[in-house]
Parts: structure tokens; C-alpha cells; sequence
């Protein structure tokens, strides 16, 4: 029970169509740790991560151009919640294995909680399990091994072999079966913390991270040679693994930013055609390890669905946006004029989002995306007091309250900060709300609050009709 004397568990996730969300934590308030499941193709994590969601419900969908890397299930075992992170969405070729791997579980060790190991023991540890192992055990996060395949006791024994992966001990499951994955959970929620961090990994105080995007030949290399300075080296960072240096440091304003995920920027890596899944697999990955993303646009050319589309990925994996228009000396005062044009059409969701005129050729304005960066960053890392925020709900509902809806007025009985980065709020409500009142709170909350640079989110909880328990 909060203050108000409100049990959020009386309340139920209703989004903008009025649609109950099955399946969701009616609670997400009290925000839910994640569990990543990493591994080799084909050693069964898919299978496994079905059998402890208890359903068959975890196929990864690959839709070319689209964020499906990874995705995520909400999990409940012993009456606690958590989020499982699959994380094998597409096979590399075999040569890029290793790499391939390696990097999903360095992405695993940054987004999750605890990471979950999965290795075949019908195969045993191949060298990419060693390598893997290798980048897990410098782990901040909980780790945690299993042995998976192991549908009866004849693979027990080789299962011990796997104790040389230096992390721990293996736990032997069948995913197939489910010999063994209650076993598992327990162990898992032992290990897993109450909590989600929030860190994004900043909490040591290291650089933020930025994530340069854009459509091909926007100017993204360019940029990034130009921010580092042509001669001046860019500093690579390992981050201690066997893989491609992946990010850049660049000092911008005298600030270090990380720029993640540069390695293909770098070499100057040219896509050819019919690699656009990849590209676009590539851009997702830069924008969920990033906390803030550059998308560049072709200031001289009319804004592309593909520009768009980038933009999309953006909002909807929640991270902070500074908009770059680049090439900013190619343009003349007719672009300029039809720029204003198509800001307002084909930009207007993103409104909140600081605009710079670059060029990469010249220097133009570069010198002002270190502050756009911060001041996005701040709005994303925003939380607004509860006292303060419900005091000026109140203002607002009593000036212009909640339209009625078959014959009844729905109340606002109270509203929460959820989260930051990005900002996310959840309102407390008798009775639906209409999306487009929705849309109200969340305009007005910009008016309020700010949040420029940052998108927000705004939720609703409506409380269910059901008998009270006595
Ligand atoms: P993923 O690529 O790691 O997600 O692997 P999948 O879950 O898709 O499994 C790869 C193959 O291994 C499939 O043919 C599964 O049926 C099989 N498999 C998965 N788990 C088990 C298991 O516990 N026992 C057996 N015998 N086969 C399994
Ligand atoms: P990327 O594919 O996004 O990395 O784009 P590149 O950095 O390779 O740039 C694509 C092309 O645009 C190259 O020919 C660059 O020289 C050119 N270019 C990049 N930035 C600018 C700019 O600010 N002004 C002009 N005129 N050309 C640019």
C-alpha cells in the first residue's frame, strides 16, 4: 500500500485501444530484474527459455529491417517476477561465430541483471563456449552456467566437465523435458537481485554512451573522423575481450563521450546491397547500448522513410535523441524552405528533439553537440517528485478532466514516476482513458516538466472490478 492507501496490485495495464494487457506484471511499477539467456545457436536456448516461461511462446520472429535481435518475456516462477532476454534471434555465418557470440553476451553483461550461460552437453564446451566464458567471467553481473540437452542421466557426468569454464557450477537442464529447470529457477532467482539496476553503467561515473545512426552515406564516419580529429588517434577500447574493439572515445567540449558500437564506421566497412538487414541490425544494436542517440540526416535531401525509421528505433527502445541535419553547407535557401516544410510533416513526432545544423566537411556547428548531448541526457535521467507531479495532476484534471466515457467520468487517483531513462509515468485511474487524452497528459507534461531530448511514457492502470479479498 502507498500513502494514498492504493494497492497497485488491485490495478490492471489497459492500453490506448482499452485492451487488458495479458500477461503483463499489473505491478510494473515495482520494476522487474532481467535474466539474459546467451549462448551458441542451436545448444537450446530458445527450447529453454519456452519451458521456464511455461508456454510455447518464445519464437523468435526475425522481420528484416526490423529491432528483433532480442527480445524479451515476462516470467514469473515462485511468485516472483522477472524479464527473460533471448537473445538469439539470427545466426551469423560460421566464420563470425566467435565474435558474434562474444558480443551478445558483452551486451547481455550491460543491459541484464544475471546472465545465464547455455551450453550443449551433448556437444560439450566448443572453443566459442570458451570464449564466451572467457568475456562472462569479467562480468559485474551475476553468471550462471547450464548444461542443457541433458534429457537423461547418461549426460550427467560430462556435465562436470564444463566446471573448467571458470563459472561456476554447471546446472544440468532439459529443455525438451524439463528435467531439472525448477532446479534451475531456483537457482536463478537466487542469484538474480530484487531490483533492476539503473545504471546503464554509468553509475562509476564513465563516459555516456552515444550512438552515431543514420541511413548510409549520411555523413557518420565522416563525423566521427572529424569529432576525433583526422590526425589525433581515436582511442580504442577493448573492454577486455577477444573481439573487435567496438567503441570509440571522443572527447567533445572537453567531455569524453563513448561512441558505441564504431568498429564498422572506423574501417570504413561499405554495406553492400542486400545487406540491409545487417546494417539494420547493426544501427539497433548501437541505439540499445547506447543511453543517447545522433541520428544524422542528409540535410540536402528530402527526409527518407529509412531516416524515419531510425528515428523510430530511437523512441521506441527509449533512449535520449539529438537530430544532426549534416551536409549543412550543400544547403541553400530553397532546401531551407522545404526543410521547414517536411519538419513539419514527416518530424512532428519527435518534436521534442534538439536539432543541429552540421557539416562534416567543414566543422560547421559541431562544437554544439557535446551541450545538446548533456541537456538531452539530463531530460532522459529527469524524475519529477511525486508530491510535485500529483499536485500538478490535480491542477490539470480539475481544469480539463478526463472526457466521460459510457456514462461515467473516469478519476485520476494518483500518478507515479515509474522510471527514468526514459522517463516513464503511470497513472492510477477508476476507469479507461482515451488515447487522446493521454496524448493531453503527456503534451502538458512536456509543457511542465521539459523532457526535451527525451521521449516519455506515459501508462495507465485502471482498477479491476473484482471482489476484495477478505
Ligand atoms: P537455440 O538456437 O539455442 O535457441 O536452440 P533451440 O532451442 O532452437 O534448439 C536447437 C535444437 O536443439 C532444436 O532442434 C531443439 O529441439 C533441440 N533441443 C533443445 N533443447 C533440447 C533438449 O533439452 N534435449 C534435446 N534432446 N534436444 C534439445
Ligand atoms: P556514412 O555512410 O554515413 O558513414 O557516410 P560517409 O561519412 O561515408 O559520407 C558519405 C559521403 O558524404 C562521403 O562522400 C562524404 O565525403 C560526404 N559527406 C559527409 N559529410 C558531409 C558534409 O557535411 N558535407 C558534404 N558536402 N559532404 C559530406
Amino acid at each position: 500500500m502507498d500513502r494514498l492507501g492504493l494497492d497497485p496490485t488491485e490495478f490492471v495495464a489497459v492500453d490506448e485501444e482499452g485492451v487488458v494487457t495479458a500477461g503483463i506484471d499489473p505491478d510494473e511499477t515495482l520494476a522487474t530484474p532481467t535474466l539474459a539467456v546467451v549462448g551458441r545457436p542451436n545448444v537450446g536456448k530458445s527450447t529453454l527459455v519456452n519451458r521456464m516461461l511455461g508456454r510455447r511462446e518464445a519464437v523468435v520472429q526475425d522481420v528484416p529491417g526490423v529491432t528483433r535481435d532480442r527480445v524479451v518475456y515476462d516470467a514469473l516462477w515462485n511468485g516472483r517476477r522477472f524479464k527473460l532476454m533471448d537473445t538469439g534471434g539470427w545466426e551469423p555465418d560460421a566464420a563470425g561465430l566467435q565474435g558474434f557470440v562474444a558480443k551478445q553476451a558483452e551486451t547481455a553483461m550491460r543491459l541484464a541483471d544475471a546472465v545465464l550461460l547455455v551450453v550443449d552437453a551433448s556437444v560439450g564446451a566448443t572453443a566459442t563456449d570458451q570464449a564466451v566464458a572467457r568475456v562472462l567471467r569479467r562480468a559485474e553481473v551475476p553468471v550462471m552456467l547450464c548444461a542443457t540437452k541433458v534429457d537423461d542421466d547418461r549426460l550427467t557426468s560430462d556435465t562436470a566437465d564444463l566446471w573448467r569454464l571458470g563459472l561456476g557450477e554447471p546446472h544440468p537442464v532439459s529443455g525438451l523435458h524439463g528435467r531439472g529447470s525448477g532446479d534451475l529457477l531456483d537457482a536463478i532467482l537466487e542469484i538474480l537481485p530484487e531490483t533492476p539496476r539503473d545504471d546503464f553503467g554509468t553509475s562509476g561515473g564513465g563516459p555516456r554512451r552515444v550512438a552515431l545512426v543514420g541511413k548510409p552515406n549520411v555523413g557518420k564516419s565522416s563525423l566521427l573522423n572529424k569529432l576525433a580529429g583526422e590526425e589525433r588517434s581515436v582511442v580504442h577500447d577493448v573492454a577486455g575481450t577477444t573481439v573487435d574493439p567496438v567503441d570509440s572515445l571522443v572527447e567533445l567540449d572537453g567531455q569524453v563521450f563513448r561512441f558505441v558500437d564504431t568498429a564498422g564506421l572506423r574501417k570504413r566497412v561499405k554495406m553492400a546491397s542486400g545487406m540491409e538487414y545487417y546494417a539494420s541490425l547493426r544501427t539497433s544494436s548501437a541505439i540499445e547500448s547506447a543511453e543517447v542517440a545522433l541520428v544524422l540526416l542528409d540535410a540536402s535531401e528530402p527526409i527518407a522513410e529509412q531516416d524515419q525509421r531510425v528515428l523510430t528505433m530511437v523512441v521506441e527502445s527509449g533512449r535520449a535523441l539529438v537530430i544532426l541535419f549534416n551536409k549543412w553547407d550543400k544547403v541553400d535557401e530553397e532546401r531551407r524552405h522545404q526543410l521547414t516544410r517536411e519538419l513539419e510533416r514527416d518530424l512532428i513526432s519527435v518534436r521534442w528533439a534538439e536539432r543541429v545544423n552540421v557539416s562534416a566537411l567543414t566543422g560547421r556547428s559541431t562544437q554544439r553537440i557535446a551541450p545538446a548531448l548533456n541537456r538531452a541526457l539530463e531530460s532522459w535521467d529527469t524524475r519529477v517528485p511525486t508530491g510535485r507531479l500529483n499536485q500538478w495532476l490535480n491542477d490539470l484534471v480539475a481544469a480539463t478532466p478526463p472526457p466521460v466515457r459510457g456514462g461515467k467520468q473516469p478519476k485520476i487517483m494518483f500518478a507515479t514516476q515509474a522510471q527514468t531513462r526514459p522517463p516513464t509515468f503511470v497513472l492510477f485511474t477508476s476507469g479507461f482513458l482515451e488515447a487522446g487524452y493521454r496524448r493531453f497528459v503527456e503534451r502538458r507534461l512536456r509543457e511542465e516538466f521539459g523532457f526535451g531530448g527525451t521521449p516519455i511514457r506515459v501508462s495507465v492502470r485502471v482498477r479491476e472490478k473484482r471482489p476484495r479479498k477478505k
